[in-house]
């Protein structure tokens, strides 16, 4: 059975996926269809709190799906107030239950991980609910949540593992502190919450937490939202600072303690400062962290079987057809190399890999241009180069950026935030000014930003965009009419209310 690299078998299974996530379950699925032999290993080692869910991965259990929700349930709460502006009375006071949040939620994934069971069997795909481990070349070593071994050989793997969050290493946060992956599930409101770090996770977390009527401060290290357009991403803060949710900068917890158990408890916080010596405490119920994500490349053989990853990252390199330097075993989703870390990518990536492998097909994943979008209370939507990278890239010169603040109309009546909603667009002058990046902070700026990414990947220049009649009154509409330059210095704010 034990087979080398570049052997014909005879092997247990065509292809074995491990974890089935937003990647592995496409890819699993897709290669089935072919009538070929397909094993999926998903396995979700629990929480250092004892988390632990379903068949789906991140983006299902812990990542897009309960954070738009609960971001959809911040948004009511704003809606609520705009509502009386808009002629609705109601009297009784307005309060939010968590129990009755969660357990919508939660009840929602559970029918989803129910579906991707299904959908497995329909598919003829064989599910497994263990954690995979290469224990040598085409063999791989599946633990069950009992310690049962079993083993299986595939002539071809995908390995689909995702990420994990990250802990500070400071004292006490594996002990008291919470990540994503517990807060969607936390059976109690969170209470005062201080949520360490500016990713988008941490960004939108705290976004929705402060919707839903909790006090909620952001503890930040350096910059926030690293990597993505850095006007944008300080046009969020600032949004979300005049929306009552309080920053801390350039400090660093080391030291979290249990004040009082509870449901939530009481926590003391110590941080230090990232530019001096200074120290600070503070109290808070829930100490949520969002300091980044780890690969889940490190306990599962890759030594065994010579598959390289990048020492410091944990991710793995793969050519543009998902092959890593192992010609048997490919990679997809979040432990890429170099990649865009959503699900839509993960899903396409795994998809397009299995219709090569077994469809004749010779179509790449293309990771140009790919659209996202920051769910903080007020969206960011985003497509190609952020501002910075274009102009290091093409240099000054050759880059025009043209920009808008905007009020949407249905915040004109409720009073609420002139000038706080962006457009911007990039244009590379060198290329008939074709737009290479797309910036809109904005209501609904998921939505979006969806349709100009299409637009982009068609190669949209300034003068199509022009030539576009707009949508009458919408927010979008703004990109149609964009006249004024970064460069001219003229005033990009709304005169009047
Ligand atoms: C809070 C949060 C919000 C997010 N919001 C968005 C969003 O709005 N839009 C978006 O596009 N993306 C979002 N993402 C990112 C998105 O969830 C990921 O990009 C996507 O899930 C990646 O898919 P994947 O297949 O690579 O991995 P995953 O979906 O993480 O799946 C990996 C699976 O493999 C399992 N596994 C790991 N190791 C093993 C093993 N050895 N054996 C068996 N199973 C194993 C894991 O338990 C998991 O089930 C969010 C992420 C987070 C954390």
């Amino acid at each position: 059975m034990n087979e080398v690299a570049g052997s014909q078998g005879p092997y247990d299974y065509d292809l074995i996926v491990v974890g089935g996530g937003s990647g592995g379950l496409a890819a699993s699925k897709e290669a089935a269809s072919y009538g070929k032999k397909v094993l999926v290993l998903d396995y979700v080692t629990p929480t250092p709190l004892g988390t632990a869910w379903g068949l789906g991965g991140t983006c299902v259990n812990v990542g897009c799906i309960p954070k738009k929700l609960m971001h959809q349930a911040a948004l009511l709460h704003q809606g609520l107030e705009d509502a009386r502006k808009f002629g609705w009375t109601f009297d009784e006071q307005v309060r939010h239950e968590w129990a009755t949040l969660r357990e919508a939620i939660q009840n929602y994934i559970g029918s989803l991980n129910w579906g991707y069971r299904v959908s497995l069997r329909e598919n003829a795909v064989t599910y497994v609910n263990a954690y995979g481990e290469f224990v040598e070349p085409h063999k791989i070593k599946a633990t069950n949540k009992k310690g049962k071994e079993t083993f299986y050989t595939a002539e071809t793997f995908i390995l689909a593992t995702g990420e994990r969050p990250r802990y500070l290493g400071a004292a006490g946060d594996k002990e008291y502190c919470i990540t994503s992956d517990d807060l969607f599930s936390l059976p109690h409101c969170p209470g005062k919450t201080l949520v360490v770090g500016a990713s988008y996770v941490a960004l939108e977390c705290a976004g929705f937490l402060a919707g839903l009527g909790l006090d909620v401060t952001v503890m930040v290290r350096s910059i926030l939202l690293r990597g993505f357009d850095q006007q944008m991403a300080n046009l969020i803060g600032d949004y979300m600072e005049s929306h009552g949710v309080k920053f801390i900068r350039q400090f660093v917890p080391f030291k979290i303690e249990q004040l009082e158990a509870g449901t939530p408890g009481r926590l003391k916080v110590t941080a230090r400062s990232t530019v001096g010596s200074e120290t600070i405490e503070g109290e808070y119920n829930t100490v949520l962290l969002a300091v980044g994500r780890d690969a889940c490349t490190k306990n599962i053989g890759l030594d065994k079987v010579g598959v390289k990853v990048k020492e410091k990252s944990g991710r793995i390199p793969v050519n543009d057809v998902e092959q890593t330097n192992v010609p048997y075993i490919y990679a997809i989703g979040d432990i890429l190399d170099g990649k865009l870390q959503l699900t839509p990518v993960a899903i396409q990536a795994g998809r397009l890999l299995a219709k090569r492998l077994y469809g004749g097909s010779t179509v790449k994943c293309d990771y140009v241009n790919v659209p996202t979008t920051v769910f903080t209370p007020l969206e960011y939507g985003a497509c190609g180069f952020s501002e910075e990278a274009a102009l290091e890239k093409y240099g000054e010169e050759n880059v025009e950026v043209y920009h808008s603040y905007f009020w949407p109309l249905e915040w004109t009546v409720p009073s609420r935030d002139n000038n706080k909603c962006y457009a911007k667009i990039i244009c590379n002058k060198q290329d008939h000014a074709r737009v290479i990046g797309f910036h809109v902070l904005g209501p609904n700026a998921g939505e979006i930003t969806q349709g100009f990414g299409a637009a982009m990947k068609c190669g949209m220049t300034k003068e199509q965009l022009d030539s576009t009649i707009g949508i009458h009154p919408v927010c979008a509409e703004i990109f149609t009419t964009l006249s004024i330059t970064k460069q001219s210095g003229a005033n990009a704010q709304l005169s009047g209310c």
